[in-house]
């Protein structure tokens, strides 16, 4: 279902600021013309589309757009930024939010989403990839879906889809790749 984003709210243009010199993406070079939420495959299930979380940053709606569903939503599949007629790199805006909404303690708009992300990324970065048992078995207990997918396990694990034992490998290259990270954000201020 669609939002109205109420666009007599006070911009913050420290925030569009912020944005920008986080992403190094040009925000202020979206003109609007819906392409990126043309092609969104989960367009359809976000309260703000992708085109209006550009617009809503362009304004410094940061509440309405770190609160909002749809950052928890987009999946990275990276067609709105294909798509993009000014290059910018939409879905890494879109990380970015979800990446400031984490660092301000925000409660997530969609809880599971977020508890199955930090899952997600807690495995690469302790094992470099995804260890699926562990990383669902994670998900389950965190969201409390204890039994979620249970009945599927014996024959994923027939099927060597899934692994007992997890393999570690390229773990150390992720931690210098997230270290490095930390670095150049921590120059940046
Ligand atoms: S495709 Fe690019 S220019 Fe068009 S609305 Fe989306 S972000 Fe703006
Ligand atoms: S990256 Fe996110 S916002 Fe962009 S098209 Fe994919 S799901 Fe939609």
């Amino acid at each position: 279902m669609s939002q109205q984003i109420a666009i007599s709210l006070k911009p913050d243009n420290q925030f569009l600021s912020f944005v920008q010199s986080h992403t190094g993406e040009s925000i202020t070079a979206c003109y609007q013309c819906g392409k990126c939420s043309a092609g969104c495959p989960t367009a359809y299930t976000m309260d703000i589309t992708p085109r209006r979380i550009m617009r809503g940053i362009q304004l410094g709606l940061k509440d309405e757009l770190l609160d909002s569903s749809a950052i928890w939503l987009c999946v990275s599949c990276q067609t709105c930024s294909l798509r993009c007629p000014r290059e910018i790199d939409i879905a890494k805006v879109i990380e970015s939010l979800r990446q400031l909404s984490i660092s301000e303690g925000r409660r997530p708009a969609q809880k599971d989403i977020a508890i199955l992300y930090s899952a997600f990324m807690q495995q690469v970065r302790f094992f470099g990839r995804i260890y699926e048992a562990g990383f669902g078995l994670m998900y389950n207990l965190r969201s409390l879906h204890i039994f979620n997918n249970m009945l599927r396990l014996p024959s994923l694990f027939s099927r060597g889809k899934l692994k007992l034992k997890p393999v570690r490998k390229g773990a150390s290259e992720v931690k210098q790749i997230a270290a490095r990270v930390k670095e150049l954000e921590r120059k940046k201020g």
